[in-house]
């Protein structure tokens, strides 16, 4: 889109012990100067602090991958929203498909979530996106369209919320939807949140389709899974935004 900055975004997930993870993130940070495109990495939260501390001041942004709804209380095992923000994250992923199916997260959940994430000062990225069966029934824009009205909470276009279309049987599995159907629901996505949102594509984005992806129109980015853990591929796709 005309005028905004492409975010690409590393999604980490459950991957990462100290030694390999900042490894990873000085690799990113060192080869991401000079890149246009924004540079963000999203390991686990044990390593959101200390991966933040290894590339301050350089190119690459920190974030968390879920966070809870409220500041903080009684939830075992939760992290919260100012917890990110205070262990240096800039961002936060919330609604991931791996959420939204493991942890039984709806839009009300994932809303109030952004929400907090910006009450905090992050930056929230929601991801929505259709199943196989949903896809295959003609149904994928009406679930994106009512994931994204149930889950952008009040101020998330103000606060520069990102949004994430990645389909659920693209994500992990080689298999990406063709160039006309990403457009199209883009361009639906474009029409729910107006033009300064970033909206970013999920979904087996590798090294060789970055390019082509990234030229879609509406496409601002990419939230990017397996690729993510190699730096040269990482940085690749960052160069191709
Ligand atoms: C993801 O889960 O956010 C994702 C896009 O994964 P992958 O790139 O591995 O498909």
């Amino acid at each position: 889109t005309p005028g905004v900055r492409p975010l690409i975004a590393g999604n980490w997930k459950m991957h990462g012990l100290a030694a390999d993870g900042l490894a990873l993130a000085r690799a990113v940070a060192a080869g991401g100067e000079g890149i246009a495109a924004e540079i963000l990495v999203c390991p686990p939260a044990t390593l959101v602090m200390a991966v933040a501390a290894a590339v301050q001041g350089g190119p690459v942004a920190v974030g968390g991958q879920d966070c809870h709804l409220v500041a903080k209380g009684a939830h075992t095992g939760d992290v919260s929203a100012p917890m990110l923000a205070d262990a240096g994250a800039r961002y936060v992923i919330v609604g991931h498909s791996e959420r939204r199916a493991d942890h039984h997260e709806t839009d009300a959940v994932v809303k109030a979530k952004a929400a907090s994430a910006i009450a905090h000062g992050l930056v929230p990225i929601v991801c929505v996106g259709e199943t196989l069966a949903q896809r295959e029934a003609g149904e994928a824009e009406s679930v994106v369209r009512v994931q994204v009205a149930g889950s952008l909470p009040e101020g998330f276009v103000a606060a520069g919320g990102v949004v994430a279309y990645e389909p659920v049987w693209a994500i992990g599995t080689g298999r990406t939807p063709t160039e006309a159907d990403i457009a199209a629901i883009h361009a639906a996505l474009r029409q729910a949140v107006g033009p300064a949102t970033r909206l970013l594509y999920g979904g087996s984005v590798k090294p060789g389709n970055a390019a082509a992806i990234l030229a879609l129109p509406n496409v601002d980015g990419a939230l990017v899974g397996g690729a993510s853990l190699v730096a040269e591929d990482f940085l690749a796709i960052a160069r191709a935004a």
